[in-house]
């Protein structure tokens, strides 16, 4: 991403067609295009923080739209510069031609058009928002359940970088006390004993146990459990996905081989999302018809070596048949599989979950609703949820990768204390190690690699 400090402009709202359409600008010396674009009274300007209807016209006076024009002064807007917004009516030809006049109108001032996440990335280097908000604003847009954008909005509201910024006062503080004793070295003997440096350490690390349990639980909100439905055609996945959906999400049909493509559905238990790969009944590519399908094919399988889990789904009346012997030869052997028997209102078996051979088999109806909390349960359970009733924030990978960093450097802050090496500064330099680790949550220590690699992923116009 190139960052400069030309002003930015882009269509905030989504694409399609909507009551309203937003144009955002953000930078500075908006002034003469305000009065360009927008048919104020002679001389007058945008009052910061009020609304005023006016024409947003071309060039040569003629009227594109009529909408709403807002403006924020710096460094009361989301980026922390001046902000412009014209509200105009949200059809995507309207959009263009506003969006097309705002740079022809901001020529002057070098304006143009934003980068994916640019105005969140201004927001953050105009500390208007630490990395994991910023990160947060981006979650709460992308989120798939309702648990996830409730928890997207308490890490938007600051709720995990509190937490985090807790710890690190905490690391910092006791980091001081054990620097201030390496300067007096015949102290350094029973420091530890003293200041009870050891407890506080202890205190520390399960706060940071704790933190790290609900990141994690918080990550499960956001990004989900990757689940690939495999089985022959007909033994019911599609009424599975339904079943497990409570809608009518894939097509079930009784014709064989209905669910040609790769088909992503994300459903939800208790809030989150479970993202399910329908595959039709895997064929040999060998059998393949054409290239097509063939490429389907092998993404289907790019996909299963992706899943956390693979359910196998069997027809109880007919049991396991040697095109499914094909398929469980072909699973990878580090994701786990739960095999599904369906149909129990036709084979006579009972609902039920049995541990066997490192696989977990359940007996269900999808057509009957016969089993179906087991196999629920069975999901959560291999998921990692925990109900805690608690309210959560939401967390990504990267939080938990540099919260796990952090642990590693407070057990071996630890070592050092337990030995009673007198390696104060070994010790000094975990925590140090331990502190940027954690910083990097809130984005105090990131790389410009890195938040390259975090902005660009936003939507244009956020
Ligand atoms: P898929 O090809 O594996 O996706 O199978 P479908 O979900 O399309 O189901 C194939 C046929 O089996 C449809 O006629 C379903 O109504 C029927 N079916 C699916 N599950 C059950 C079940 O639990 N009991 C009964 N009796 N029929 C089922
Ligand atoms: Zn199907």
């Amino acid at each position: 991403m190139t960052l400069d400090s030309s002003p930015i402009v882009a269509i905030a709202t989504a694409p399609g067609r909507g009551g309203i359409g937003v144009v955002r600008v953000s930078g500075k010396n908006l002034g003469t295009m305000v009065t360009a674009i927008c048919t104020l009274p002679q001389g007058a300007a945008l009052q910061p923080r009020h609304a005023t209807y006016t024409n947003f016209v071309d060039a040569d006076g003629s009227v594109i739209d009529q909408g709403l024009a807002l403006y924020f002064k710096a460094p009361h807007s989301y980026t922390g510069e001046d902000v412009l917004e014209l509200q105009g009516h949200g059809g995507p030809v309207v959009m263009q031609l506003l969006l097309a006049r705002c740079l022809q109108a901001g020529n002057g001032i070098d304006l143009r058009m934003a980068q994916p996440g640019e105005f969140t990335h201004r927001a953050f280097l105009n500390d208007k928002l630490d990395l994991a908000q910023a990160e947060a604003v981006a979650d709460l847009i992308e989120a798939s359940t309702e648990a996830a954008a409730r928890s997207a909005s308490q890490s938007l509201s600051g709720v995990f970088s509190s937490i985090i910024h807790t710890l690190v006062e905490q690391v910092t503080q006791l980091r001081m006390l054990v620097e201030a004793t390496l300067d007096f070295p015949e102290e350094e003997i029973d420091f530890l004993e003293k200041s009870d440096a050891r407890g506080k350490l202890d205190t520390i690390r399960s706060s940071l146990d704790q933190v790290f349990q609900q990141a994690a639980q918080g990550a499960l909100l956001r990004d989900g459990l990757n689940i690939v439905l495999a089985g022959q055609p007909n033994v019911g996945k599609s009424s599975l996905l339904n079943a497990l959906a409570g809608a009518d999400v894939a097509i079930v049909t009784p014709i064989a081989g209905t669910t040609r493509d790769k088909v992503t559905e994300t459903i939800q238990i208790e809030g989150i999302p479970l993202n399910i790969i329908d595959t039709a009944g895997i064929r040999d590519s060998a059998d393949a018809a054409d290239d097509v399908e063939r490429i389907g094919i092998a993404r289907t399988w790019a996909a299963v070596e992706q899943a956390d889990v693979i359910i196998h789904m069997l027809d109880a009346c007919r049991g396991p048949t040697l095109a499914d012997e094909h398929i469980t030869a072909r699973f990878p052997d580090n994701v786990p599989v739960m095999r599904v028997w369906n149909k129990i209102d036709l084979s006579g078996h009972r609902p039920a979950i049995d541990r066997l051979d490192n696989a977990t088999h359940i007996y269900l109806s999808a057509t009957d609703k016969l089993g179906m909390e087991l196999l629920r349960a069975e999901l959560l359970r291999l998921a990692g949820w925990q109900q805690t009733g608690e309210s959560l924030y939401l967390a990504r990978e990267r939080h938990l990768i540099a919260l796990g960093a952090a642990r590693l450097h407070l057990n071996a802050a630890a070592e050092h204390a337990a030995l009673n090496d007198h390696a104060l500064d070994l010790f000094a330099e975990e925590l140090r190690l331990a502190q940027d680790r954690l910083s990097s949550i809130t984005g105090e220590f990131t790389s410009d690699d890195l938040l390259g690699v975090i902005f660009s992923r936003f939507c244009i116009g956020k």
